[in-house]
C-alpha cells in the first residue's frame, strides 16, 4: 500500500512546545499506520525557520532517535510561508500526500484522520477550517473578519477561517510549487491550484506553550502581502479617488473664476492650506500603494531564493 503521508511542521523558536508536538503527531501517525490507512513510511518533517533557541537541537535529537522524523534548518528566519514551501518541496519527492500544521498545537491533530479519509476518497485538497475563534483576542477576531471581507470584495478567493492547516495530494503540491512568486501567500494560491477540495472542521485551541510568533507588525505585513499579491483593486481605488478630486478641482476653478469676475475676492488662505494638505495626503497614500506594487515587481525580478537551507537531517531510513 502506498499512501505515504508527510506532516510538515514549520517551527520558529518553538522549544517549549516541540516535545509535546512530536508526541501528539507521533501518536496520530502510529494510530493511522496501525489502521493501515497510511503507509508505514509516513513521516514528520520539521522545518526550523532560523530559530534562536534550542529548536534545532531538539529536532536533531529526534531525527537520531526516530526513523520517521526529519528536519530542515534554514540559515536564517525566512518566514512561515517559506518554511512551508521548503518542507513541501522536500517532502513531495517521497510523499503521496502532505499535511501542513503549525507547531504550537493550536490546530486539532484529531482532524488528521478525517483529512486522510477524504484524501482516500479522492479529494486533492482538504482545508482545515476552524469552527470557533473563542481562543482569539477580540482584536484578532475583528481584524480577521475584516480581512476576509476585504479580500472577498476585491475578488480574492479565500476559504474563510482556514489557515495553513491542510492536506494536499502529491499532484496538488506539485501544482502549487509551480507558482514561483517570492511574495508568497499560500492561502490565496492553494484555491488557485484547483482540483477537488473539501473541508474538515475543528475547534482551534490555545497555544500549547510559548507565545505567538506573529506580532502585529508581521500580521499587517502578511495581510498587505495577501492583498497586493492578488489584486489591483487598491490601484483602481486610487484612480477613482484621483478622478473625483480632479472633478472637484474643475468645479472650484469655475467657482473661483466666477467669484473673481463678480468682484468677491477673498484672501483665500484657509482654503488653499486645506487643499494643499488634503491633496498632499492623498498623493502620499497613493504613492505608497503604487510603491508597494513596484516593490513587489522589484523583489520578483531579482528572483532571489525563497530560502536557504543550512542543514538537512534525516535518519538513513527516512527517505525510504
Ligand atoms: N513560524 C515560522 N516562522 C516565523 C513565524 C512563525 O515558521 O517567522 C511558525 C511558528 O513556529 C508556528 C506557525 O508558524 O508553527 C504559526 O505561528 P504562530 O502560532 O506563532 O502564529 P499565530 O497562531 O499566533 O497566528
Ligand atoms: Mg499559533
Amino acid at each position: 500500500m502506498d499512501n505515504i503521508l508527510t506532516i510538515v511542521v514549520p517551527c520558529f523558536n518553538e522549544e517549549e512546545v516541540l516535545p509535546e508536538t512530536l508526541k501528539e503527531l507521533g501518536a496520530i501517525l502510529i494510530k493511522l499506520k496501525n489502521k493501515e490507512l497510511i503507509s508505514n513510511k509516513s513521516k514528520i518533517l520539521f522545518v526550523d525557520d532560523g530559530s534562536k533557541d534550542k529548536t534545532w537541537n531538539l529536532i536533531e535529537k529526534y531525527t537520531k532517535e526516530l526513523d520517521y522524523v526529519g528536519g530542515i534548518k534554514f540559515s536564517r528566519n525566512y518566514g512561515h510561508q517559506n518554511a512551508l514551501i521548503a518542507g513541501m518541496t522536500e517532502a513531495v519527492e517521497f510523499a503521496d500526500m502532505i499535511i501542513t500544521i503549525d507547531a504550537d498545537l493550536q490546530d486539532d491533530v484529531n482532524a488528521i484522520p478525517e483529512m486522510i479519509q477524504k484524501y482516500l476518497n479522492g479529494v486533492d485538497v482538504v482545508y482545515g477550517v476552524r469552527n470557533n475563534r473563542d481562543t482569539d483576542t477580540v482584536f484578532k477576531r475583528r481584524t480577521a473578519l475584516l480581512f476576509y471581507q476585504l479580500m472577498k470584495k476585491i475578488g480574492v478567493k479565500l476559504v474563510p477561517n482556514s489557515a495553513d492547516y491542510r492536506l494536499l495530494s502529491k499532484r496538488a503540491v506539485q501544482a502549487l510549487l509551480q507558482f514561483k512568486e517570492r511574495n508568497l501567500f499560500l492561502r490565496g494560491i492553494v484555491p488557485l491550484v484547483g482540483y477537488k477540495s473539501d473541508k474538515v472542521y475543528y475547534a482551534r485551541k490555545d497555544r500549547f506553550a510559548g507565545t505567538s510568533k506573529y506580532p502585529l507588525k508581521k500580521m499587517i505585513h502578511f495581510a498587505m502581502d495577501g492583498i497586493t499579491s492578488f489584486s489591483l483593486a487598491p490601484i483602481h481605488l486610487i484612480f477613482g479617488m484621483g478622478t473625483f478630486i480632479v472633478l472637484i478641482g474643475i468645479l472650484l476653478m469655475i467657482y473661483s473664476i466666477f467669484e473673481k469676475f463678480t468682484g468677491h475676492v477673498t484672501s483665500g488662505w484657509s482654503s488653499l492650506m486645506i487643499s494643499i494638505w488634503l491633496i498632499g495626503g492623498v498623493q502620499l497614500i497613493s504613492l505608497s500603494v503604487i510603491g508597494d506594487y513596484i516593490g513587489k515587481i522589484f523583489t520578483e525580478v531579482k528572483k532571489r531564493p525563497r530560502f536557504t537551507i543550512e542543514k538537512i537531517k534525516f535518519n538513513e531510513k527516512f527517505k525510504q
